[in-house]
């Protein structure tokens, strides 16, 4: 069953510096129950400003919204339930707990607001604090706490009222990696045991390839894929979405009389087939990792401009043409600086030429 329904919302602000702007421009998507989905992209995508609407902290400019199978955003009819009536959870970025109120009160409190009995207050606060691994802490405040032990209690908060969705917006980014990493197994233990939906919003994209059942990337207020972690890296849509997750390395083609050559480079062509539809100039995307580079005559001639030793491989940086690749092998193959070698591009990808006028909006979102 779908949990969380979002048909052609869109969502525009107008700036007094830098004028309109189609923040989240016609979403899409379905999350279904228990699923674990994560908002991806760059900052001024609209992460946030989805994640908003979806709480009712944001009115729509158009679209509707449903929860649970409820209407609780519908524009043309003016439907707007309140936050506190959609029934979430919400964890939101840093520590959002109150430095004035003990754990126990910092817990307590959503249950208090919904006037519920003191028995029963009693008894829900110490499951959540049980489950979060907080048992004994009640009368301690946040202070005297970790940042970890701060995070557990903003989702002790968010899991007492036990919500059938859970918003998360950047929970983790207040910790060291390693807690991090920790925290993003509890939270996925506590879905197993309250088998809520989660909407999780990050900037980091190998945390959200290591939580999420399906992610959605978007750039520039627009949904750009909707996809499995593993379909996201092996079978990007774009451009944008091959660089957006793990490594990329870009070379800029072009094809002539049959052959592709690197820009830079229309002596030597890189023996790569060409496929249907392709335009004159275009762009051949690879992971650094699946660059295959040889000491035989077998691919494009080159040399070793660079060596970088990494803990788990090597990288390479080789000229093609007038760019440079980055390859990346295991260090049992190694090559020293200078060294003649050859490279060959494993089924690359191909995408149509970068587009300049993307960028630089890109970078105008970021500065609004
Ligand atoms: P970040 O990761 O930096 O939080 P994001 O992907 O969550 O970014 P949003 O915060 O949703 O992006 O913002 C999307 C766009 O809408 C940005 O260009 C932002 O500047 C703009 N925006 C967001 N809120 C407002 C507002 N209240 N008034 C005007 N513009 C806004």
């Amino acid at each position: 069953m779908d949990q969380i329904v979002l048909r052609h919302v869109t969502k525009r602000f107008t700036t007094k510096t830098l004028g309109d702007i189609v923040a989240v421009d016609d979403f899409n998507l379905n999350v279904q129950e228990g699923e674990c989905f994560s908002f991806l992209g760059p900052s001024g995508c609209g992460k946030s400003t989805t994640l908003r609407m979806i709480a009712g902290f944001e009115d729509l400019s158009e679209g509707e919204i449903e929860l649970c199978g409820r209407p609780v955003s519908v524009k043309s009819k003016n439907l707007y339930v309140p936050p506190e009536d959609r029934g979430l959870g919400m964890v939101f970025q840093a520590f959002a707990v109150w430095p004035h109120m003990n754990v126990f009160e910092n817990v307590a409190f959503p249950l208090r607001i919904q006037k519920m009995n003191r028995a029963d207050i009693d008894k829900k606060v110490a499951d959540a604090l049980r489950h979060t691994n907080l048992t004994g802490l009640e009368k301690v405040y946040p202070s005297d706490l970790s940042g970890g032990q701060q995070q557990r209690i903003a989702l002790a908060r968010a899991i007492v009222t036990q919500p059938k969705v859970m918003l998360l917006d950047e929970p983790l980014s207040n910790l060291d990696p390693k807690l991090r990493e920790s925290m993003r197994f509890e939270i996925k233990e506590l879905q197993r045991k309250f088998n809520f939906t989660i909407i999780f919003v990050t900037h980091d994209q190998s945390e959200a390839m290591a939580i999420s059942d399906r992610m959605m990337v978007c750039d520039m207020g627009r949904i750009m894929q909707i996809d499995t972690p593993e379909n996201l890296y092996n079978k990007p849509v774009n451009r944008f979405v091959h660089s957006f997750l793990g490594e990329s390395t870009f070379l800029n083609v072009v094809i002539k009389d049959g052959q592709v050559y690197a820009e830079g480079d229309m002596e030597h062509p890189l023996g790569l087939d060409i496929p249907d539809g392709a335009a004159e100039k275009m762009v051949v995307a690879t992971r650094p990792n699946s660059i295959e580079l040889t000491g035989g005559s077998d691919g494009y001639r080159t040399h070793v401009e660079k060596r970088i030793f990494l803990t788990d491989r090597t990288e390479y940086l080789v000229p093609v043409g007038g760019q440079m690749l980055k390859v990346q092998t295991p260090h049992r193959v190694s090559f020293a600086e200078g060294e003649s070698c050859c490279v060959k591009l494993e089924s690359p990808m191909w995408y149509p030429a970068e587009d300049e006028q993307a960028e630089k909006e890109r970078l105008r979102r970021q500065l609004i």
